[in-house]
């Protein structure tokens, strides 16, 4: 059985709405993201889990239980926010057992789960400071080990890293998700940054607009977008218009000559720079020719801005650009076929 089934769940604000149908099922032990540009509805979804709102329609379930009408606090489930929320009045101990405490434990037995907890998020020897006297790094693993101190089956996050500086948000990615599978407990994490979710995430929920319109592992939702809003929120994407040549094949149009049967997408790195039709086409490769409009290095990476067949294209590669390139020059890309993905909403 899935660990949360969430079933046609719509949401709405006076007439605004909010959610459409949305329909999310969250296996146990699984790291799902929730990921879309601001507004999208990404929090209004995780408030309907916790319980913070009930759903104008459509049912959450936690193992076979309908959770509708059921508080927040009746819910075996535990919340992240994004402003931490610690008590700023008690010790970074007594915050963690606050809730065994207020669960009913002893006071030892809350004591003695809330160090097993600040272990797991390594403050082991901040037990007596204040919230005011830890960095934000620290406070947002207070309040991690405040939020796993029960040992829930699901945890929710509100964008719980969004206030880190970039290093520490990078390096606390990589310490969540390694806590998260220690636990052995499932998380729903909102973020609207793509590479966060790419970092940590078993599957995405994208959504845009009050809708999911795609859930899938990075590299499925990479590499295969479904729609246009997917190809171009998740990393850089090429869009050009494809059509059938008359051997019924797959092809990028150049003009309005063809029919247009849809949009592809070309994903930067799969587009490269080679010596003007050094080989001639085999199967499963095609050219695009043009001239380099542009070139940008950022760190190890350079951009290659090509204007090919009527498209503005860009080419990316690993390096700095090299003397084979530079604005002016004429330019010939080569794609793979397989490359080359077609989308699902393509024509509208
Ligand atoms: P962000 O990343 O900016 O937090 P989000 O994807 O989490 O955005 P939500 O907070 O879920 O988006 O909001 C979805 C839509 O619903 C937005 O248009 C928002 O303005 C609206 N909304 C959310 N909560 C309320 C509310 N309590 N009353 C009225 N409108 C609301």
């Amino acid at each position: 059985m899935s660990l949360l089934t969430i079933d046609g769940v719509s949401k709405s604000f006076g007439h605004h709405k909010a959610l459409h149908e949305v329909s999310l099922t969250i296996e146990p032990g699984e790291f799902v993201s929730l990921l879309g540009p601001s507004g999208c509805g990404k929090t209004t979804l995780l408030r309907l889990i916790a319980g913070f709102m009930e759903a104008d329609t459509g049912a959450i379930h936690m193992e076979g239980q309908d959770l509708t009408g059921l508080p927040p606090h009746r819910r075996p489930l535990n919340t992240v926010f994004q402003n931490y929320a610690l008590f700023p009045h008690l010790s970074v101990l007594d915050n963690v057992a606050y809730g065994p405490r207020r669960g009913g434990a002893s006071k030892q037995d809350a004591a003695d789960r809330a160090r097993e907890a600040l272990l797991l998020v390594g403050l082991a020897d901040l037990e007596d400071r204040y919230p005011r006297e830890m960095s934000g790094g620290q406070q947002q693993r207070v309040a991690l080990a405040r939020a796993v101190v029960n040992r829930p089956k699901l945890l929710l996050l509100d964008e719980p890293l969004s206030a880190l500086d970039l290093k520490l948000r990078k390096r606390m990615q990589i310490e969540l998700k390694q806590l998260q599978e220690k636990l052995g407990c499932a998380f729903v994490f909102v973020t609207h940054d793509q590479e966060e979710a790419m970092t940590m995430s078993d599957r995405i929920a994208v959504l845009h607009a009050g809708r999911i319109e795609q859930v899938g592992n990075g590299a499925e939702i990479y590499r295969r977008p479904r729609t246009r809003f997917v190809a171009e929120f998740i990393g850089d994407a090429n869009l050009v218009p494809v059509g059938l040549d008359d051997a019924g094949r797959t092809r990028i149009l150049s003009g309005g000559s063809r029919a247009m049967i849809g949009t592809a997408v070309l994903r930067p790195e799969h587009l490269v720079l080679t010596p003007l039709r050094a080989h001639p086409p085999v199967g499963d490769v095609l050219f695009l020719d043009g001239r380099v409009e542009n070139v940008t290095s950022v760190g190890g990476v350079t951009n290659i801005y090509v204007h090919a067949e009527g498209h503005d294209l860009v080419a990316r590669r690993l390096g700095l650009a090299g003397s084979d390139v530079a604005v002016g020059m004429p330019a010939t890309l080569e794609v793979r076929w397989n490359d080359l993905h077609v989308l699902a909403d393509g024509v509208a």
